[in-house]
């Protein structure tokens, strides 16, 4: 077997998890580009030849190949044991090592270290395993409870309990990882063009019109009044409503083509995704999406994207998602590579298996409701991988960083400490040259029913156009991550 002189050969022990194993080393390699390649060395126990520089071995035991040098990662034999049997995670407590928590811990319990004497670099820190369980989402199968609308709930995580959901810990592993390589493998930055990150703005339209009926209007009207108790709110409201009525005014729900004026203005690109079905009478249909030709080539015209907004009970559909992405793209007259779940329903990997049965190529819903974060524990695309199957899938995952509806509704927070929190999660990105995903919902920037959201809409993106990103959609970034990845990353012995 022939091996280049840069390719890094990863070995393992237990022969049951060859296709987990080379699929986590393709996520943790990827962002430098490394090419590496697997063997089983309880197939092959001859390991690795001599002339390889570097060998990554993942096992109990400290193999002697007599390669130059070795870098040892203890696995945890309790937590494959369990995966195999689709066992649910018996969530401890996750180790730290240094600051990073640890999320699969070692079997023994002992304290984690990385330690290195000659030719062997060697650590008790499963990162393997850890970065397998949060990029595929294992602990979300089969969960113990749900939320009112049947998702996997923050609260429920590892992450969110253990106070590590607003740090990227995949990322932390990844650079733990590349330390112990650097000094035989070249390491190569994630560039975005010379910027130090990306940015992916989002907007979920999710209507285009408040004053669409009287229980609307009454309902913004309450809205208004609960917010300040100031009684010329709703009168404001009443009046807008007037004007709406009478053709005098547009409609403040329908405030895309201000949304693309202000993204021209910061110089910055976004990704529109709109509904094109409707599966619920409650939480659907507030739009016809053939009425929305006009505005879709507007967005098109602006450098912008249109993605699908999966309906509310397409989430395990792959049908009906194909059904929305057909009739999104006769109105586009152009594809649509993306989507993202309305409500951000969604269920580990039935939810990722729909979405690319209905041929996208990506998804953007991956981040929680109710509280930001990195939900996934990476900043990075990647291949989700299907538990239940056990195979990759063939989607990439854009996971969502911060949703404007957690923070100002779920957390409370007032406009401006939502866009301190976003700027604080953006720049945890920027130290991992990820990309930012930020969502702000269409009709949010009613004034008079949420005072104060656009000055500090505009606030956070003056903020973040400071650091100087790379501003693109989330088609183009994910064309940016692709392309550097050539040529491809192989993979397998
Ligand atoms: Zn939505």
């Amino acid at each position: 077997m022939h091996y280049d002189y840069q390719t890094v050969v990863v070995t393992y022990e237990d022969e049951g998890i060859g296709s987990e194993v080379e699929y986590t080393f393709e996520q943790l390699f990827m962002p430098a580009r490394i090419p590496f390649s697997t063997v089983c060395i309880s197939t092959q126990n001859d390991g690795p030849p001599i002339s390889v520089p570097i060998v990554i071995h993942y096992g109990q035991e400290v193999p002697l190949f007599g390669q130059e040098h070795t870098i040892h990662i203890r696995d945890s034999t309790r937590f494959w044991r369990l995966y195999e049997n689709q066992a649910p995670l018996p969530w401890i407590c996750a180790s730290r090592l240094g600051e990073t928590p640890v999320v699969v811990p070692p079997d023994d319990g002992a304290d984690l270290y990385v330690c290195r004497s000659g030719q062997l670099t060697s650590t008790n820190a499963d990162i393997v395993a850890s970065s397998f369980a949060l990029l595929s989402r294992y602990e979300e199968i089969r969960p113990a409870h749900l939320d009112a609308f049947d998702r996997f709930p923050a609260e429920a995580s590892a992450a969110k309990r253990e106070g590590f959901l607003q740090r990227p810990v995949v990322n932390e592993y990844i650079d733990l990882l590349y330390s112990m390589l650097a000094p035989f493998v070249e390491i190569r930055p994630v560039d975005w063009e010379g910027a130090p990150f990306c940015l992916c703005l989002t907007h979920d339209i999710d209507e285009v019109k408040l004053f669409r009926n009287c229980r609307r209007v009454l309902s913004s009207i309450y809205r208004s009044f609960a917010r300040r108790w100031n009684p010329t709110d709703p009168i404001g409201v009443a009046a807008d409503c007037c004007g709406v009525l009478a053709g005098v005014r547009k409609d403040p729900h329908d405030d895309v083509e201000m949304l693309i004026g202000i993204e021209r203005e910061y110089g910055i690109s976004a990704t529109y995704f709109f509904m094109a079905g409707e599966t619920s009478k409650r939480y659907d249909g507030r739009y016809k999406i053939s009425e929305q030709g006009q505005l879709l080539r507007a967005i098109l015209d602006a450098g912008g994207e249109v993605g699908l907004h999966g309906s509310f009970d397409s989430y395990l559909r792959h049908e009906v998602l194909l059904g929305e992405r057909r009739r999104l793209e006769d109105v586009l007259g152009a594809p649509v590579r993306g989507n993202r779940q309305h409500y951000l329903r969604w269920e580990t990997p039935a939810t990722w298996a729909a979405i690319e049965a209905a041929g996208f190529e990506y998804d953007s819903t991956l981040g929680y409701a109710s509280t930001p974060g990195f939900r996934s524990g990476i900043c990075y695309p990647y291949r989700p991988f299907d538990v239940t199957r056990r195979r990759q899938l063939d989607l990439w995952e854009i996971p969502l960083i911060a949703m404007d509806a957690s923070l100002l509704g779920c957390q409370g927070c007032s406009p401006d400490e939502a866009a301190n929190w976003m700027y604080c999660l953006v720049d945890a990105v920027r130290r991992h040259r990820g990309i930012a995903v930020l969502l702000w919902h269409s009709g949010v920037f009613y004034e008079r029913e949420n005072p104060g959201v656009l000055r500090a809409y505009r606030g956070l993106l003056e903020r973040i156009t400071a650091l100087s990103p790379y501003s693109a959609t989330l088609e183009d970034a994910l064309m940016h991550w692709i392309g550097r990845l050539q040529p491809p990353i192989a993979g397998g012995a």
